[in-house]
């Protein structure tokens, strides 16, 4: 079961903001968003990217602020849906989408997969189920971009198989999302509650899509990690750090490792469409 990602929308920031040493000059973040085609389970989405839910349409003033001052250039053809219209998949064909975390960037387009399962922290999600708008304002999260019957479709991932394949030692496995071994959640401690990466142990060269424990893979190198403002935004800038060494370990011993906003091109991305 080979993954696959596409880029959703890209976002401008200041290099120096996402990688220390970095140049004052612009860069162009992706956003991804990963499909699995599941022999049993059927198509698969890891996250959503950026949709039009986040950018258009009747929205909170507070998303409409986010919105504005991130500015995500949506792609057009690295939509979910236009990806997935590709492989000849309906929206309501989509039988799970696996989260990662729940800032906008992960769950924006969920409301357009009405059949699909929610595969997702349940702790994370009970808290955010719990706090008011403006708790969940301060962890980055808008509960307006969750389908009103999230809770009936979620599967939580504490009430998975528990992961047993080998797994780096740096690394925490938890849950066999299919019961098959082929792809585990990873406790990525740091970027957001509950944040997960993916770990595909049975690949040629094991990948972990390490998701947005940094944003550019150089700052998984030595020294290059962000400081302010990237701490600020941080759920656990320290947890984060020690997340930032474990991901760069499972690198140096020869793992793969994908983020979802690095700007390069990476070896599971899909092609552009034409
Ligand atoms: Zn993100």
């Amino acid at each position: 079961m080979i993954p696959v990602f596409a880029n959703s929308a890209t976002v401008r920031t200041r290099e120096s903001f996402v990688l220390r040493g970095g140049r004052r000059a612009p860069v162009a973040l992706q956003v991804r968003f990963g499909l699995l085609e599941h022999p049993t389970v059927g198509p698969v989405l890891i996250d959503t990217g950026y949709t039009h839910e986040t950018v258009a349409g009747p929205r909170s003033a507070a998303l409409r602020t986010y919105a504005r001052i991130l500015r995500p250039r949506l792609h057009d053809a690295g939509q979910p849906a236009a990806v997935l219209a590709r492989r000849g998949i309906g929206p309501e064909d989509v039988a799970a989408v696996i989260l990662t975390h729940f800032h906008a960037d992960h769950v924006s387009g969920l409301r357009q997969f009405p059949n699909a399962r929610v595969f997702a922290c349940d702790r994370t999600f009970a808290r955010i189920a719990a706090r008011g708008t403006l708790g969940n304002l301060r962890h980055g999260i808008f509960p307006e971009l969750l389908p009103d019957d999230i809770a009936t479709r979620l599967t939580g991932f504490s009430t998975l198989p528990r992961a047993q394949a080998d797994v780096p030692k740096a690394l925490t496995a938890v849950a066999d999302l299919f019961g098959d071994g082929h792809v585990l959640t990873v406790d990525l401690p740091g970027h957001a509650e509950g944040h997960v990466g993916l770990l595909f142990p049975r690949l040629d060269t094991p990948l972990l899509y390490a998701c947005d424990t940094q944003w550019m893979l150089s700052a998984l190198d030595p020294g290059r990690a962000p400081g302010w403002p990237a701490r600020l935004i941080a759920d656990d800038p320290d947890a984060g750090m020690a997340t930032t060494r474990a991901v760069a370990a499972f690198r140096a011993a020869g793992g793969q490792v994908m983020l979802c906003h690095d700007p390069d091109p990476a070896p599971y991305d899909m092609e552009p469409a034409p």
